[in-house]
Formats: C-alpha cells, sequence, structure tokens
C-alpha cells in the first residue's frame, strides 16, 4: 500500500507548522501508520509542493515522478490554520485547493483531517473560517473530526480493507463514532511521535548537512489552565477540559529521536503557556501555580541529550504568571535563559488593555499584569546573545474586533507600547490581528463583529501605520542598531535582486540584502538599516570599497545621491567622507565597517 500525507499546514492560537516549522500532527500521523503497518510506504508532500506538482500538470508538463506521486492508495490530507497570517515560508492550504487535489488525486481513497475539520478553513482574519462540511463528502471519502493519529491507528488496526469498503462499513454507527475519538491521555502518542520523527528526511527544509533550517515544533500539553473560569470569550482552548499534560521523559525521547534523525532546531510551542507545563494547584483562583523544577529537567535534559542542538525556543506565555506567582515566573525565565538559545520569545497574547474589553471578553490580564510579565522578562532577557539577538524577550499580541471594542480601546493599547517604550523596555515583535470568526460562531455575535470590522477597517489602517512608525520601528533600531551582526541566517527566498533571509527560530526577524545569494545556506549579516518589520542588513564582513550603489544606498541615512558620491568619489580618509556625510551617519559606517577609521585615519 502507497500512502501520501499533504501538510496543508497549522497554525492554531497553540501550534505553527507553517515552514521552516514542522508541527507535531504528520510526524503523530506518519509515527501512527508505520507503527501499526510497517511494510506501507508513506511519502510526505507539503500543499506548496503539491501546488507545484499540479500547476506543471495543468500546463501539460509532466513532472518527474509524476506518476509515482498521482499513484497512492490512501492520500491524507491534513488542515489546520484558524490564525492565518502572512508567512515566508508556504501558504496554507485553501478551501480552492482541495478540488484541484481530489481532481489530481482521483483514483485514491481521500481522507481529511486536522483542526479545520472542526474549526473551518480560516482564509482570513475578520472573515469567518469555511466549514468543513462544505466539501462534497462524495469525493473525499472520510472526515476526521477526531485526533488523526489515534483514529488512524484504530482502523489501522481493525483491517486495511476498510479504506476500500467504507461504504459498508459507514453504516455502522460506530465507526462515525471512531472518526471523533481524542486521546484519553498524552501517552498515547508517545509510539507515533517517536516513529514518526523519521518523516523529517522528506520535508523540503530539511538537509543531510546541517539540518536545514527545518524546525520541530513540540507539544507538551493539551487545554488551557483557565477552563476553569470559562476563559478568553473568543477561544476554543477552554472548551477541551482540564489540562492534560506529556511525561516529561516522553518529551524527551521524542526530541532525541528527531535529533538522532538530524534536526537542529526545535521550539516548544505547542501548549497554551510554556509556564504552565505540569502547573501545580490553582493558589490563586484565576490561575495555577507554575511549576519551576519541572521546567528546568526538561530544559536541561534536552541540552544534555542534545549537545549539538543549534534552537531551543519556547512559544505561548501567559502574563498571569508573573502577576500571580513572580517568584516561580521569575525560576523559570532564568532557566529558559540558561537553557534555550538567544532570539527566544514569549509570546503573550494581551487582545487589548481596554478594562472593558477585557471584562466583556473575560480576557486573561490586566495592563498592569501584563507590565509585570514584560519588566521580569527584560530584567533577565535583554542581554545581547552569540548569534546577535536579545536572549529572551516578549512578544505581544492583539486582536482587533473584541466585544466593547471602541475607539478608545485602540487609543489605549497605544498608550500603553508608548509607556513600554518610555520605560526602555525591549519587545521584539507586535502582532495586530483582526478576529476570526470560528465556523459555527453563534449568527448573531458573527453580523455584530463583521458589521464592527467593517465599520473599524479604515481606523485599524491608521492605527496599525501609526504603531508601525511610533512603536515598531524605534524598537528595531534599539534592539537591532546600525553595525550589529546576525550570525548564521538562513537564505529562504530570492527577492528581485535581493535576498530574505530569518535565523531559524520562533518569530525570527526578516533580513533583506540587495543581492542574489545561494539559497538554503547560512550567512553573517551587518545590521544597515530598518524597515518596520524587518532589517537591511549586507553580507558580513562589509568593505565599503566593494558595494554596489544598491547596497551602499541600503545604508540608514545614505541615500541614492550620496552613494552616487561615494562611488565617483572613493573618499579615501575621513576629511574627504566628511565632504558627502554627515559626521553622525560617517559614525554609523565606522560601525558597519569598524576597520575603516583606523585604517582611513591612518592614511589621512
Ligand atoms: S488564556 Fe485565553 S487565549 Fe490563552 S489559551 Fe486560555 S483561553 Fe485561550
Amino acid at each position: 500500500m502507497k500512502v501520501l500525507i499533504i501538510d496543508g499546514y497549522i497554525d492554531q492560537p497553540s501550534c505553527l507548522g507553517v515552514p521552516p516549522f514542522l508541527a507535531p500532527l504528520p510526524r503523530y500521523i506518519y509515527g501512527s501508520i508505520k507503527k501499526n503497518k510497517p511494510s506501507w510506504a508513506i511519502d510526505y508532500r507539503t500543499i506548496d509542493q503539491i501546488r507545484k506538482e499540479l500547476k506543471k500538470n495543468y500546463q501539460n508538463e509532466t513532472p518527474i515522478g509524476f506518476n509515482a506521486l498521482r499513484n497512492k492508495n490512501i492520500v491524507i490530507l491534513i488542515t489546520g490554520v484558524s490564525v492565518p497570517g502572512k508567512y515566508l515560508g508556504g501558504t496554507p492550504l485553501r478551501f480552492s485547493d482541495l478540488k484541484h487535489i481530489s481532481n489530481f488525486f482521483s483514483e485514491s481513497f481521500k481522507i481529511i483531517c486536522g483542526p479545520s475539520t472542526v474549526f473551518g478553513i480560516g482564509e482570513e482574519g475578520g472573515k469567518p473560517s469555511i466549514p468543513i462540511e462544505r466539501i462534497d463528502e462524495k469525493i473525499w471519502n472520510l472526515i476526521i473530526k477526531g485526533d488523526p493519529e489515534i483514529v488512524l491507528s484504530i482502523l489501522l488496526q481493525k483491517n486495511e480493507d476498510i479504506f476500500y469498503n467504507y461504504q459498508k462499513i459507514c453504516q455502522n454507527p460506530d465507526f462515525k463514532d471512531i472518526l471523533h475519538l481524542k486521546r484519553k491521555n498524552m501517552e498515547e502518542i508517545l509510539e507515533f511521535s517517536v516513529i514518526g520523527a523519521e518523516l523529517i528526511s522528506l520535508h523540503p527544509n530539511f538537509s543531510e548537512n546541517d539540518g536545514g533550517n527545518l524546525t520541530c515544533e513540540i507539544e507538551t500539553f493539551r487545554g488551557c489552565p483557565r477552563y476553569l473560569n470559562g476563559g478568553c470569550l473568543f477561544c476554543v482552548e477552554p472548551k477541551k477540559g482540564p489540562t492534560i499534560h506529556r511525561k516529561i521523559n516522553s518529551i524527551v525521547k521524542e526530541i532525541i529521536s528527531l535529533y538522532k534523525f538530524g534536526v537542529r532546531h526545535f521550539r516548544i510551542g505547542n501548549q497554551t503557556d510554556f509556564y504552565a507545563i505540569h502547573h501545580g494547584i490553582y493558589e490563586n483562583k484565576r490561575y495555577p501555580k507554575p511549576n519551576p523544577e519541572i521546567i528546568e529537567e526538561l530544559l536541561s535534559k534536552i541540552r544534555n541529550s542534545c549537545p549539538e542542538i543549534r534552537t531551543l525556543h519556547i512559544d505561548n506565555v501567559n502574563a498571569l504568571n508573573f502577576a500571580l506567582y513572580p517568584k516561580e515566573a521569575e525560576k523559570i525565565t532564568r532557566s529558559i535563559i540558561k537553557y534555550c538559545t538567544d532570539g527566544n520569545i514569549a509570546a503573550i497574547g494581551i487582545e487589548s488593555v481596554d478594562p472593558k474589553v477585557i471584562s466583556m471578553n473575560n480576557l486573561k490580564a490586566s495592563a498592569d499584569e501584563i507590565m509585570e510579565a514584560i519588566s521580569i522578562i527584560n530584567r533577565y532577557g535583554k542581554t545581547i546573545g552569540k548569534n546577535g539577538n536579545p536572549a529572551f524577550l516578549p512578544g505581544l499580541n492583539f486582536i482587533m474586533g473584541l466585544q466593547g471594542e471602541t475607539e478608545a480601546s485602540l487609543n489605549l493599547n497605544y498608550q500603553f507600547l508608548k509607556k513600554i517604550l518610555r520605560e526602555n523596555y525591549w519587545i521584539r515583535r507586535i502582532n495586530l490581528r483582526k478576529f476570526l470568526i470560528p465556523s459555527g460562531f453563534n449568527p448573531k455575535f458573527y453580523k455584530k463583529i463583521k458589521n464592527h470590522l467593517n465599520k473599524f477597517s479604515s481606523k485599524y489602517y491608521k492605527w496599525k501605520n501609526t504603531i508601525r512608525n511610533d512603536i515598531d520601528h524605534p524598537m528595531l533600531k534599539k534592539i537591532y542598531p546600525i553595525g550589529g551582526e546576525l550570525k548564521n541566517v538562513y537564505a529562504e527566498k530570492n527577492d528581485g535582486n535581493g535576498t530574505l533571509l530569518r535565523q531559524p527560530g520562533t518569530y525570527p526577524i526578516t533580513c533583506f540584502v540587495p543581492r542574489k545569494l545561494d539559497l538554503m545556506q547560512y550567512y553573517n549579516l551587518i545590521v544597515v538599516g530598518h524597515g518596520f518589520r524587518s532589517l537591511n542588513c549586507l553580507k558580513a564582513p562589509i568593505k565599503f570599497i566593494n558595494l554596489t550603489q544598491r547596497e551602499l544606498e541600503m545604508i540608514d541615512g545614505i541615500g541614492k545621491k550620496r552613494a552616487k558620491a561615494i562611488l565617483f568619489k572613493r573618499p579615501l580618509n575621513k576629511k574627504e567622507w566628511l565632504e558627502i556625510l554627515p559626521l553622525e551617519i560617517w559614525e554609523e559606517m565606522t560601525k558597519i565597517q569598524p576597520s575603516l577609521l583606523s585604517l582611513i585615519e591612518k592614511k589621512g
């Protein structure tokens, strides 16, 4: 039997699987099939790879391996984007892809699974996600709404003929129940996760030489500790009930398995709050007590077992840990800095600091409580590390369009960000997202939210631009000053005559280099300018004498005219430079090429 797993990517509030990230689910599915049917041939493609193949097919250019790709007995499509964004590394599955896929694999038994089978396929913030029920059930043979690795395991144990006789079997009501089965505990996935590590060798972002930039997302627990008081009203996590956690040794075993196959970049991101792993009791009824010892154990075991790990980052942090249990939160922060790699980010969901919006949506924390979290993380995390990034900084998420939002709410959020800048706290990124309405959302609310989002559309536009100008830009200048060096930045995409690069890891900064560089290789870069959310860089080391006009123009403060003058006059000493540049820009230039000053002073 030949099986193809198509990864339509996952982006949920507590899990990311858009390349270079690989979510746990495709690996679990691979492991589940391999464990039950070791002789089956399992192939894996991302949705971007499939689109390319289909395009060639439509253009009548028979792609290499076309028949081998099409000739699959079973096709399993994973879909899971409910928090859509813009991604450099790929484009998640859109509803329109389904038709092309089902046509292409017309002869195969087709299964669709993943979070979107429950929450719908999200395509754009502010618009409802598309319910999976809209697909043609005659073409798609099975829709798995439970945990796919568990459901598939049960189906495979029954009989592989199930995939051919499903029509008959479907009439049995038990069968329908199987499709909704969930894990009973987290240990059920251990074997699948360890065996499924093998999938990474099929991923386009993986390289046998150095692991490429493939970053494996790791799961630690399921659910939200705020389920007890209902959680944030827009969020699906609290509906999962009490949190269930993986054993530390199980998480480590999975990471070791991935590491042995060659993975070098990891993000422990598949949970609602990293600080709540194996949390304690609810000493405060708003949130349970964090468990610093267990987090120290987890991180130290990973580092000791995988000495050549290049990236170890986390994701998702609830500010309440810091406000309610500052000692424990501080301890965990110190462990993160000790064991994780630099450039780490605690993504904190603020959503809004307006007290009215907080109360109407039962949000987690107040402005002061969030500021407390930002201050503690800054106390330990600002130091610049070996790869050129601060060790550990907060990243902030806001949601536009929540109930109770007014123009004053937007202003309060803006003032909150201004205060962060004034207090000289560093934050690595601000995520401003429109509320994505999940499928099945109460139609009365849906209409209200839709009207509000439409009405506020121009206000959001202005507000976002003000934040990008007044907060993001000056913040980037503080964190990544001119002349700073970023090490091991991976060339991901050519863009016109330039290249877009990022370091592997959580929310890495995008770097633009105005030169076509060979892709899938690491470079060291020097920061020469700032966008709103990205950096302009040149390949290190820099020698002004070798730069093109375009590269000179990229440097903050130079521009077209001065770039031309530099190329024309070829200044050899400080005096000549100062005939072209003001002193402060000249000083910046000496940071970009430190040898410049001494060398030219001697000649001058
Ligand atoms: S704190 Fe709120 S947003 Fe975060 S997981 Fe819990 S309910 Fe969802």
